[in-house]
């Protein structure tokens, strides 16, 4: 591996800071204090800041020589609403709360990143450091955009990294098109007419509408759009009624639907207005949809694919680049920024869970776990890979 000595010789002082950071885990728009981690490092290296964007994003700039070029780096602050089951001593200290998804080796790694670069100035332009709370269902990342992010500083690109545990350590995946799904939510709601059971035919049972709908809802899937378009519809809901007896007045179904595409999207959701509104009528019944849109579909632009795909191949090796990362079903809010600019998204592998301390929980290292750490193993591999992208980019 090509790693930076001088990010390996400071390598303990980044790792101090994310163990700070994990023990002291904020949820969404609450990134007060990591806020201030991220300000006060890099005010002590003397890289101007700028707070605010997104409540409480940190924006980092550093430049040098005279082009007007730039390039935008993301790193995500926030943490979960989960009891972390980790005794080791970096645990959470926040009841209820803690960085399971590895943003605060994010924020390290982006944090690495800025006091070489900070140091060095080995490049012509600018680099801006996006630190952004809320990824985790906030839409921090829209947040920060509709405060004028991109106004504010304006980017060429921009490129945002997560870890991806069960990949091994010192590994990068990334491919040009979607990597991450767009997450949507919907809620059906039957209002039928409540009966003895006994005596249906005095009432318009609800249940029978939720169950044809729930059926005619999948044929949106295999059924309606192109075979070769991915997309998932999961109903993860079905309430009605408290009773043995009584056939209830209403019933509600609530669920998901992922695409990698918006016009996949709208097809579906327009067909699930259609099966929703005909399926209850065709019963005597009615029925509303509510449908919302989470984080839009997570989608590379392939020339900055391809071209941090080069700089991972330096950096790792070839032989460590999977340069077609199969796409996941969940969804990241980065996808934000690659609809405003041209950019990336990409996977560093954080390895199979052998790198927790003593102490950590009996489950697996996954995302989202409460025994979940990030490998602080990645802390010089990602800075490493943040400044040679920055380098490049503005070379
Ligand atoms: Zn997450
Ligand atoms: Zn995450």
């Amino acid at each position: 591996m090509n790693l930076i000595d001088r990010i390996v010789q400071f390598q303990a002082d980044i790792q101090a800071i994310r163990r700070d950071i994990h023990a002291h885990p904020e949820l969404c728009f609450e990134e007060n204090r990591t806020a201030d981690v991220v300000a006060q490092q890099l005010t002590k290296w003397g890289i101007p800041i700028h707070r605010g964007l997104g409540k409480t994003g940190v924006v980092g700039t550093i430049t040098a020589g005279t082009s007007r070029r730039a390039i935008g780096l993301r790193a995500d602050m926030d943490a979960l609403p989960l009891q972390e089951h980790n005794q080791f001593e970096h645990k959470s200290q926040h009841a209820g709360k803690m960085h399971a998804c590895g943003h605060d080796g994010h924020t390290a790694m982006l944090l690495g990143a800025a006091k070489y670069l900070a140091e060095h100035r080995n490049f012509d332009g600018a680099i801006h450091l996006i630190f952004q709370p809320a990824e985790e269902g906030g839409g921090g990342a829209d947040a920060m955009i509709k405060d004028g992010l991109f106004e504010k500083f304006p980017c060429d690109a921009v490129f945002g990294m997560h870890n991806w545990p069960g990949s091994p350590v010192g590994t990068f995946g990334v491919a040009p098109g979607p990597m991450m799904a767009s997450s949507n939510e919907f809620e059906i709601t039957i209002t039928g007419k409540g009966a003895h059971a006994a005596l249906p035919h005095n009432g318009i049972d609800p249940v029978m509408v939720a169950v044809s709908i729930a059926q005619n809802l999948q044929t949106l899937i295999t059924r309606n759009k192109k075979p070769i378009d991915a997309a998932v519809l999961s109903i993860t809901q079905i309430h009605a009624g408290d009773a043995y007896n009584i056939i209830p007045n209403e019933a509600v179904l609530r669920g998901t639907v992922r695409t990698f595409s918006t016009p996949v999207l709208d097809q579906i959701e327009s067909g699930m207005r259609r099966i929703v509104e005909h399926s209850a009528a065709a019963l005597g019944a009615q029925a509303a949809l509510r449908f919302h849109r989470n984080y839009p579909p997570t989608v590379n632009h392939a020339k900055e694919a391809l071209f941090a795909a080069e700089v991972m191949k330096e950096v790792v090796g070839a032989e460590n680049v999977l340069t077609d990362v199969e796409p996941t079903m969940g969804a990241e809010d980065f996808a934000f920024m690659l609809l405003a600019k041209p950019g990336c998204y990409f996977f560093i592998g954080n390895g199979d869970g052998a790198h927790r301390e003593s102490g950590h929980g009996i489950g697996p290292c996954m995302l989202h776990n409460p025994s979940y750490d990030f490998n602080d193993a990645l802390i010089p591999i990602g800075a490493t890979l943040w400044v040679r992208l920055a380098e490049r980019f503005l070379g």
